[in-house]
């Protein structure tokens, strides 16, 4: 069976950067599960597994533009200590969820000073290149109630 809208494939799978430093892998948990044709994983990686059938395998690199994004550096900015949370202990790298009009995002400290706090608000992986290495473990057709809620359920799923 080939990988097509309305099916669920069952992926292990291993991403890296350019200099082979592995960011997320499959490796010691369960193999993701997605809906095909559902968004449920980055668009580039979502095109290629099209057509592949249980055992293939592959490798594709996804640019940072396809991917998460270039970085923004006017999304770095300096933000007054008294607007983080109440007794925040800071330290470089730590993260922050926040609410904007444009949805949740992800802030990262990367400056601590006496009065401020520089944040950065691109996605951790932006500006990032993606090597996937994949093998397609199942590929089964989607049920109707997995359809309707357009994500998969069971095993590498929503446990839910
Ligand atoms: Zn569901």
């Amino acid at each position: 069976m080939q990988i097509a809208k309305k099916t669920v494939a069952r992926i292990e799978y291993k991403l890296t950067d350019d200099s082979g430093e592995v960011i997320d892998t499959s490796e010691g948990q369960e193999p993701l599960a997605y809906l095909h044709g559902s968004g449920n994983i980055l668009p580039g990686l979502e095109s290629e597994l099209e057509g592949k059938t249980s055992g293939d395998a592959f490798k594709v690199r996804i640019t940072a533009a396809d991917g998460y994004g270039e970085r923004d550096e006017g999304l770095v900015q300096d933000v007054p200590k008294d607007q983080l949370p109440e007794g925040a202990e800071l330290q470089l790298g730590m993260q922050f969820q926040a609410q904007s009009e444009h949805g949740f995002h992800i802030l990262t400290v990367v400056g601590i000073g006496d009065a401020t706090v520089k944040m950065d608000a691109n996605h951790p992986l932006a500006g990032v290149a993606l090597n996937f290495e994949v093998e397609v473990v199942e590929v089964r057709d989607a049920t109707s109630e997995e359809l309707e809620h357009g994500h998969v359920h069971g095993p590498g799923g929503e446990e839910h």
